[in-house]
């Protein structure tokens, strides 16, 4: 792959976040999660968070154009290589980045992390986040102190990791990120990884699927 750009899918908690960290850093490429963006505009009260929160609490995807508007955003203002966590989520989504990449001949790839449903409910209650670094993990994968490894700042729960909210998240994954994967899959830009493991282990399952050994 000449310039790699990596799309990865995955149902929640499926380890997006770890994961697509991991291989930004082994690659060297950029890295930009629109799910975690989204929660820090949230956040800080400006106009695009304000118009995710409906959805975003009630465990709905926003509205496509308002997930293109940050995505393709932040994949023009990157030179080399990246790696877009959460993003694409619908078939529109996909078709408008490859849009977007046709007069890049971007040679784009999907990764999608492979989880059963009753691993993913465990570790949503498990997942931890810091409030301050791009640190994500588990409650018991932090320090003792219960502050975050990279940092030190303190570890939050995502305000939509609960059981009710997950569920919803999933169903959305279901009808509307599955279909997804066929696209990529029936052009051949699909690579399916199981999730199960430690971070090390898939991450082993991941560099061996792009060669970053
Ligand atoms: P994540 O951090 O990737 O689990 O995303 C958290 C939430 O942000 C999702 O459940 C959606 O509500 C929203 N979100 C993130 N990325 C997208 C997207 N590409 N399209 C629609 N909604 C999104």
């Amino acid at each position: 792959m000449a310039v790699p750009r990596i799309v990865l899918l995955g149902p929640p908690a499926s380890g997006k976040g770890t994961q697509g960290r991991l291989l930004a850093n082994k690659g060297g490429l950029a890295y930009f999660s629109t799910g975690r963006q989204l929660r820090r505009e949230l956040k800080a009260g400006t106009e695009l968070g304000r118009r995710a929160d409906p959805y975003l609490a009630a465990g709905c995807y926003v509205p496509d154009e308002l997930a293109l508007a940050l995505a393709l955003t932040w994949v023009s203002g990157v030179d080399g290589g990246w790696v877009l966590d959460g993003f694409p989520r619908t078939l529109p989504q996909a078709q408008d980045l490859d849009a977007f990449l046709a007069p890049q001949e971007a040679a784009l790839r999907a990764l999608i992390l492979e989880v059963p449903k009753d691993e993913l409910e465990l570790r949503v209650g498990e997942r931890r986040e810091c409030s301050v670094c791009p640190w994500t993990g588990t409650r018991s994968g932090a320090d003792p102190s219960g502050r975050c490894p990279s940092c030190g700042a303190e570890l939050v729960q995502r305000s939509d990791d609960d059981l009710g909210n997950f569920r919803m998240r999933f169903k959305a994954f279901d009808e509307l990120t599955a279909p997804v994967a066929g696209y990529y899959e029936t052009s051949d830009r699909l690579r399916r990884v199981s999730g199960v493991g430690s971070p090390e282990e898939v991450f082993r399952r991941i560099q061996s699927v792009f060669h970053l050994d």
